[in-house]
């Protein structure tokens, strides 16, 4: 398979987190923090992704050049299953 097929395009990352809340006891979805972490990054940067947009919290979404982003970030699925 080719990756020429990766480059120049834009990738959108969310998490959809789930709490109760509290007064009414019902669950809500909100959006959170979703910054690729260090192993996503350097697969994006092997293919040649151009920039990734991703959900900070409920409100606020970022946006960064892959090739220029850094990150220690290690997801939960990585503490937990490496
Ligand atoms: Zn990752």
């Amino acid at each position: 398979m080719s990756y020429k097929l990766f480059k120049n395009i834009d990738i959108y990352v969310v998490r959809i987190a789930k709490r109760i809340n509290k007064e009414t006891k019902e669950s809500e979805y909100y959006t959170a923090m979703s910054k690729p972490c260090k192993h996503c990054l350097a697969f994006m940067q092997s293919i040649g992704i151009r920039k990734v947009y991703y959900s900070v919290n409920e409100k606020e979404w970022a946006c960064e050049s892959v090739n220029k982003m850094t990150t220690t970030h290690c997801s939960h699925a990585n503490r937990t299953y490496q």
